[in-house]
């Protein structure tokens, strides 16, 4: 399965947030769309860096709440792994595994796209797993699935 299989039917959208937008209100954004991530961007299109939950928490336990107060830059990661809508989806669980991040933003020629999510990658699994599994369910009981 490639991630624009994905894409089309999770959407395009990314939350992103401009590099000077402070930490208390990352949280927010993070919070209102329910997400763990949000891609760092100057015009919604390019990827300045990705920052998430997990910045926020490293930057509150090494430098207290005066975080908060601090833009986003100062804590996102600014060199991005990005994929494209060809990739296969085997290709960026083995990238998140390896690199222990949770989100991958999808881009072409140079502009975001969408973003991957562990999330997405676990729905995704589980719903492989239940159909081999029903397959093999109705060869062993002969039954039509
Ligand atoms: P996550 O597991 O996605 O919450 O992120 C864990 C750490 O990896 C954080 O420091 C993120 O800023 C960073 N990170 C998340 N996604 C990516 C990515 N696609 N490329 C590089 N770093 C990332």
């Amino acid at each position: 399965m490639r991630i624009s299989d994905i894409l089309r039917v999770k959407g395009e959208q990314v939350i992103t947030v401009t590099p000077e937008t402070s930490t208390e209100r990352l949280l927010a954004v993070l919070a209102e769309h329910g997400i763990g991530a949000a891609v760092v961007s100057r015009d919604g299109a390019v990827v300045d860096g990705i920052v998430s939950e997990r910045d926020v928490v490293r930057a509150l336990a090494a430098r207290g709440a005066a975080v908060l107060t601090e833009p986003v830059s100062s804590i996102a990661t600014a060199k991005v792994r990005t994929v494209t809508p060809e990739a296969q989806l085997e290709d960026v669980e083995r990238l998140m595994t390896e690199r222990r991040f949770r989100h991958v933003p999808v881009v072409v020629d140079g502009a975001l796209r969408g973003v991957v999510s562990i999330g997405d990658v676990v729905k995704n699994r589980i719903g492989e797993l239940e159909t081999e599994r029903s397959t093999l369910a109705g060869y062993i009981t002969g039954e039509r699935v």
